[in-house]
């Protein structure tokens, strides 16, 4: 073992045979023990790559500072604070503002930093729940573990599609092609074998190590871990690299630029006021402040803050509903999904496969019991024992008996499994079939031949064994065994194995044919091997649907989106479960279209298709045919999801809007090509995830609506007063400080994190086109934000002329001018308490909705409220504000005007609604 506890892996690997090198790491081709290898991890450490320093907390705190708003702010307190000092006497209200500015940039300065920081912590436990898994041989048994348990020694299989978890040397490898691109960045994959390779091959060129970070393109294999966490290949580069890029959502990045926007125009509004005012000879200091107060009031200080939050809750719920996003932004394309292009099985069936029906010489023999448990009879064994002992024998599954309070479970292809168990009824005892026929050399699987092959000594001969799609397999048989007499397989017979075959699939059966043929070596190709094959017959498995999948389809035809199975499984099958899931309604006739078909179709006639057709079903496809279905959509502009689970479906999940791959079945290579995947593989949680998203991105509107409101309330004022000659402001920057960042900040986070809306998913999608800032959105905040600027200017100016002296002898002090002040002020709060209540809903009235229906924000509100409260009555927030105790009565008139932008809205759903009921 002195070899396993050197650093790296160190040269000396490559150039031995594997037999050497399982020597020198104290392993064999039996795996570790379980002990050794417990106390390998306990010597070596859990096979991960512990993360490189990240910034600093501090440096970033001190980032935030530095964006446009806190550098905006910085420096409109250094100008109050220089009106202070230059004033005589001196300004106290100067001072007050500088201090509430300074304490605007901290607290935005800490809300920035919480997020971000919420935002990281999101993304690392999203992150860790992604499965990591490897396979590993330990006490020759074939057993699953978590990537951080693998120890040098280990003997780990590798699947096409895999993620190599630590730096191996190879000691097994079928057609294995491996992708080094995170380490060489050569896109192609590259061929590995076991034979030693010279010293003077550069370590990675080495064709018989594979390397943490890269994955296995195709074929199988088995690989002894020479070197894992920090001491591979890839642990030493990204010790170098890591840690450097963070990454923002174009939405976020949207939101973001938007936001800039707005204080650009707040700034140059600000200096245009300034300007007018100072030229109609306004005090310098007096203008200038006033001029503050419009910037601040334009400008959507909470905004950003708010806006993460959204994407994290809903990032947060739909993991709860099973869907990890890994980019925030897709929970915003996830909202526009036109099309979901999905996989049958795993994903509408639950790929729990029970043989139900064989068919051998003939005849059908039906199979009974359910589940992986051997417990059930195979009807009249005789004929179909042979065939089912080459189809168990052609398996790489295993079946593992219950333990953990689990029944029998599968580890591998569940296919294979219910093989595995339908030999088991049949009386086949497969151990001794295992000694009687070793394997001795495999063809794997993979969905573009549809084929599996392994070779096999027996009694001093070579046989090929071969299972796989019937068509495909049909095609290489020539002759077919009925019992111990070999026939030529003919045109009538080929009918009678296809007609039993659609008979099976038409009852919603997956299908797998076998078959035989002796070979000349162990080493045989897939030419000699896959070709002139004797046909043994037909096995029929059930996969029943996923019973929640109904109610998820149903949902999503309600939400305009379109249902488009892509299986490798045959058209008879696929229809059949279609019809079950109500993909297909009764009556409705599908237009299917086969892998072979497509391969004949030019890109034009393949959207003509898909536009003439709404019901379209892709059968024996290939993976690269998905991805032409993907483009073909995009192409027509739709918003495509698609699903994936193979090594080779990464293409499509790429090329797609929304790449979904499977959590539990999924390869490596199709999670990292996905935005999103399904911890339980269900197409429902799909569903589940495409309401969520369209109500992230109904909750972002409505909270910007209410954010932009308050705006529009607070800039109508200010500006009434500088046409309308009123020398002060009926808002200051304190009191929109005030709001914007204080009593606004908790009913937006409240509104952000709104459950669904019901009828979500009885709207078509969203048009993907229309930017989140809408003329609709438009309409709406100047509709709401003009009755609340209406209502709080009319209140400011009624309770001014209530005076009855001319405008410019109001002082500061003023108590009417200071009564009007703090009711301008209320007047906001208070509308927004209404206009928050307006845009829970476009549509729906707040009555149907729910007065109380989402407490939080209430309880938010109520809050702002009390706050509001303390700034009219207690003297020390009196004096920062400017403000005025008012009386009952005050607060009551607020309350009845306030509440008119609420009944306003209120008419104007109803009367939406009644055009809509009439048309
Ligand atoms: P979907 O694409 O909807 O998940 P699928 O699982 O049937 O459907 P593939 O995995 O590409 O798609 O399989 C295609 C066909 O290959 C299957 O219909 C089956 O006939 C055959 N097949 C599947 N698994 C095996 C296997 N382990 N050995 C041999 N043939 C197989």
């Amino acid at each position: 073992m002195s070899q396993a506890t050197g650093r790296r892996a160190s040269p000396g690997y490559q150039e031995r045979t594997a037999s050497e090198v399982l020597d020198a790491l104290g392993s064999s081709r039996h795996g570790l023990t379980t002990s050794e290898a417990q106390g390998r991890l306990a010597e070596h450490g859990p096979n991960e790559l512990r993360r490189p320093h990240r910034t600093s907390v501090l440096r970033k705190f001190a980032g935030q500072f530095t964006d446009l708003f806190a550098v905006l702010l910085l420096s409109a307190a250094v100008i109050t604070f220089a009106a202070y000092l230059l004033s005589d006497p001196p300004d106290i209200g100067n001072l007050q503002l500088t201090i509430a500015i300074l304490a605007v940039v901290l607290i935005n300065a800490v809300i920035g930093f919480m997020q971000e920081h919420m935002a990281e912590r999101t993304a690392e436990a999203l992150q860790a729940m992604v499965p990591h898994r490897a396979r590993v041989i330990r006490e020759d048994e074939r057993v699953e573990v978590s990537v951080a348990e693998l120890v040098p020694g280990d003997l780990v299989v590798i699947d096409a599609g895999d993620a190599i978890s630590a730096d191996c040397r190879l000691i097994e490898a079928h057609e294995l092609t491996v992708n080094n691109m995170a380490l060489t960045g050569e896109s192609a994959p590259a061929r590995r074998h076991t034979e030693p390779v010279p010293v003077n091959v550069a370590r990675l060129e080495a064709q018989n190590l594979v390397w943490m970070g890269t994955a296995a393109a195709s074929g199988t294999g088995k690989a002894v871990v020479v070197a894992t966490g920090q001491d591979t290949e890839f642990g030493r580069i990204y010790q170098l690299t890591a840690g450097t890029s963070t990454d923002s959502s174009p939405l976020r990045r949207q939101i973001a630029m938007m936001a800039h926007r707005v204080a650009a125009a707040a700034f140059s509004l600000g200096v245009l006021l300034f300007t007018v005012r100072l030229a109609a000879e306004g005090p310098l200091v007096e203008t200038f402040i006033f001029a503050l107060g419009v910037m601040v009031a334009l400008v959507p200080e909470g905004l950003p803050a708010t806006m993460s939050v959204a994407l994290a809750i809903g990032v947060r719920r739909m993991a709860k509903r099973h869907a990890l996003i890994k980019k925030l932004l897709a929970v915003e394309t996830l909202g526009s999904t036109t099309v979901i292009c999905t996989d049958k099985t795993g994903t509408l069936t639950k790929a729990e496969m029970t043989v139900q029906a064989l068919w051998a010489s003939g005849n059908v023999h039906r199979v009974t019991g359910a589940g992986y448990e051997p417990k059930g009879d195979a009807e009249d064994p005789e004929p179909v024992r042979d065939m089912l002992r080459v189809a168990a024998l052609c398996c790489d599954a295993r079946l593992l008996p219950p333990a953990d309070h689990q029944g029998w479970r599968v580890l591998g292809d569940t296919t294979e499994g219910a093989l595995l168990v339908a030999a088991g009824k049949a009386g086949i005892d497969l151990d001794a079939e295992r000694q009687a026929a070793p394997r001795v050399g495999e063809l794997p699987f993979d969905s573009v031949r549809k084929l599996m092959t392994t070779v096999h000594a027996k009694d001093g001969r070579t046989w090929a064994y071969v299972k796989g799609a019937p068509q495909e397999l049909l095609a290489r048989c020539t002759h077919i065994r009925f019992g111990d007499t070999l026939s030529i397989l003919d045109d009538e017979q080929r009918s009678a194995v296809l007609k039993a075959n659609d008979d099976m699939a038409g009852s919603a059966l997956r299908v797998l044919a076998v078959a035989v043929r002796e070979v000349s070596k162990a080493a045989a190709d897939h030419e000699e091997a896959e070709h002139g094959l004797i046909l043994l017959g037909l096995v029929g498995m059930l996969d029943p649907p996923r019973p929640e999948v109904v109610a998820a389809v149903k949902a999503c035809r309600e939400a305009g989106i379109r249902i488009v199975m892509a299986t490798g499984d045959y058209a008879l099958t696929a229809e059949a479960i279609a019809r079950r899931v109500g993909i297909l309604r009764p009556g409705m006739v599908p237009r299917t279209v086969t892998g072979i078909e497509l391969d004949q179709m030019s890109k034009e006639e393949l959207r003509t298709l898909l536009g003439e057709y709404e019901h379209v079903l892709f059968a024996r496809v290939k993976p690269e045919h998905k991805m032409r279905v993907v483009s073909a959509f995009k192409d027509l502009g739709e918003i495509v999801a698609v699903t994936g689970d193979g090594a080779n479906d990464a293409p499509a999940l790429k090329r797609a809007d929304i790449g979904v791959a499977m959590g539990e079945s999924g390869t490596d290579v199709a999670r990292e090509a996905s935005v999103m995947v399904l911890l339980d593989d269900s197409f429902a949680s799909i569903a589940a995830a495409v309401e969520l998203g369209r109500s992230v991105y109904q909750n972002i509107r409505k909270f910007l609506i209410y954010v932009f409101s308050s705006n529009v309330g607070e800039l109508v004022p200010i500006l009434a007063a500088t046409f309308l000659g009123f020398p002060h402001v009926p808002i200051s920057a304190v009191q929109v400080l005030a709001i914007d960042l204080g009593t606004d900040v908790l009913p937006a986070l409240a509104l952000g994190a709104e459950k669904p809306e019901p009828g979500v998913m009885r709207q078509p999608p969203r048009n993907p086109k229309q930017s989140l800032f809408s003329g609709a959105l438009v309409r709406r905040i100047l509709f709401l934000g003009g009755i609340e600027a209406v209502v709080a200017t009319g209140i400011f100016f009624w309770h001014v002329t209530s005076a009855v002296i001319p405008f410019a002898e109001f002082t500061e002090d003023n108590p009417i001018y200071r009564e009007a002040l703090t009711m301008a002020h209320l007047a906001i709060i208070m509308s927004q308490v209404f206009v928050g209540l307006a845009v829970r809903s476009d549509r729906i009235s707040i009555f149907r909705l729910g007065l109380l229906s989402n407490p939080h924000y209430l309880v938010a509100q109520a809050i702002g409220l009390i706050l509001m409260a303390g700034i009219c009555y207690l003297p020390p927030l009196q004096d920062v504000f400017n403000t005025k105790a008012l009386s009952f009565t005050d607060w009551l008139l607020v309350l009845a005007l306030s509440s008119l932008v609420l009944v306003a809205d209120e008419i104007r759903k109803a009367v939406l609604n009644r055009k809509e009921a009439t048309r």
